[in-house]
């Protein structure tokens, strides 16, 4: 029996960090939570789209099966903290250029095992009814849901607080420090605070991080748009995905819009790609006169080349753990669960590769 435990700093407090520190302390670990931002969700997580779906994978893909035990997991969640989730829309709608290529996503899905159903263009006006151009049918997802990533965060980090762990805000890791070849603790401002195991849920910040013990993880950055549209009623209930537009909308009946994004000039910037995307919305959707740009903020999404994440202790060095990728939201209350099992009882997964650190 161990009589000390270990102590476990969980650097990050994006969605991965805040429920991995919510998992390690509702287990009775000794977890302290640090991020350089004065609250959760202050990195890409404040930018996410909010979407927890099946539907944008691809079925036969690695990453397919291990999206659909991620929304899996959400069910598991809401059983054991309903407060996380009481705010979250189910359903999606998805439909593509033609009928004929919606029933082929449809029929895709539904051979993969997945839930999902083909909606008439009469169920779609009534579910929907400020659509202006009705498709002839849409995917229906029933077990979607549409949520505030940054809210989920917050409500990770409270749970865990209420769970024993402490956390530290505008506390920027500035290194990690080791001795023989395993983690001592880290630097934070001009103090080391002493950590057994260090659990790296800093999103992009992670190479720059494990840079300085001379090994790169191999992640990258992936930009992306989020929009955010002020509005003054409801518009839509259910996440809407059409060939020229990707929207949900939110309690406060904020629109948000998630677009693909290069860095290509001013012409098209984010400014200038929300007020054309404001346009598309208006020819979609029947929309009240003052719906507005309210934001446009690019997120830098940490992605790794074969799409997977990565979640496991570095083989280089003792006790620092890997935990990264995309899509960060769907995966959060699964790659928590994993990680809480694998640190603290040595359960290791085969659902996510571990790190493969290179030398720098
Ligand atoms: C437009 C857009 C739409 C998206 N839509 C979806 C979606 O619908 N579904 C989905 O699953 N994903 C979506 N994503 C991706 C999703 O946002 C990310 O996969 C996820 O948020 C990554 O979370 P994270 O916790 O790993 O990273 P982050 O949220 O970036 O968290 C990392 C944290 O580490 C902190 N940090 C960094 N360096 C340090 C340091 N030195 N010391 C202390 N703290 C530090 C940062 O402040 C930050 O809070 C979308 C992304 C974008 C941009």
């Amino acid at each position: 029996m161990r009589l000390i435990q270990p102590r476990i700093a969980v650097v990050g407090a994006g969605i991965l960090g805040s429920a991995i520190t919510y998992s390690l302390a509702i287990r009775g670990a000794d977890v302290l939570l640090l991020d350089e931002g004065p609250k959760p969700g202050c990195g890409v997580t404040g930018r996410a789209f909010g979407w927890i779906n099946v539907i944008n994978g691809t079925p036969g893909r690695a990453s397919y099966a291990l999206w659909r035990e991620a929304v899996a997991e959400y069910q598991r969640l809401k059983a054991a903290l309903p407060e996380a989730l009481s705010d979250a829309r189910p359903g999606s709608l998805v439909w593509k250029a033609t009928s004929r290529e919606t029933e082929q996503l449809a029929a895709l899905h539904q051979r993969a095992g997945e839930d999902v159903e083909l909606v008439k263009r009469s169920v779609i006006a009534e579910w929907e009814p400020r659509l202006r151009q009705v498709p002839e049918c849409a995917v229906f997802s029933p077990n979607d849901l549409a949520l505030d990533p940054t809210r989920l965060a917050g409500r990770y980090v409270a749970a865990a607080l209420a769970a024993g762990a402490s956390a530290r805000f505008d506390a920027k890791v500035g290194a990690i420090e080791t001795a023989n070849g395993r983690v001592t603790g880290m630097r934070v401002s001009d103090r080391t605070l002493h950590a057994d195991i260090i659990v790296m849920a800093a999103g992009n910040a992670i190479n720059m991080l494990v840079s300085g013990l001379g090994i790169a993880t191999g992640v990258e950055t992936s930009p992306a748009l989020l929009l955010r549209y002020a509005c003054s009623t409801p518009v839509v209930t259910r996440i809407l995905r059409c060939p020229r537009l990707e929207v949900r909308q939110a309690d406060d009946n904020t629109l948000f819009v998630a677009k693909s994004y290069v860095e290509n000039g001013a012409e098209d910037g984010p400014q200038a790609i929300g007020e054309r995307t404001l346009a598309v919305m208006t020819d979609e959707l029947d929309l009240p006169a003052n719906v507005m740009l309210a934001s446009a903020d690019v997120g830098n999404r940490p992605i790794f080349a074969d799409g997977l994440p990565r979640l496991g202790f570095l083989p280089q060095v003792n006790g620092l753990y890997i935990a990264a990728g995309h899509p960060g939201v769907i995966l959060a209350p699964l790659i928590a669960r994993l990680t809480a099992e694998e640190i603290l009882d040595g359960r290791r997964t085969d659902l996510i590769p571990g790190p493969e650190c290179v030398p720098v």
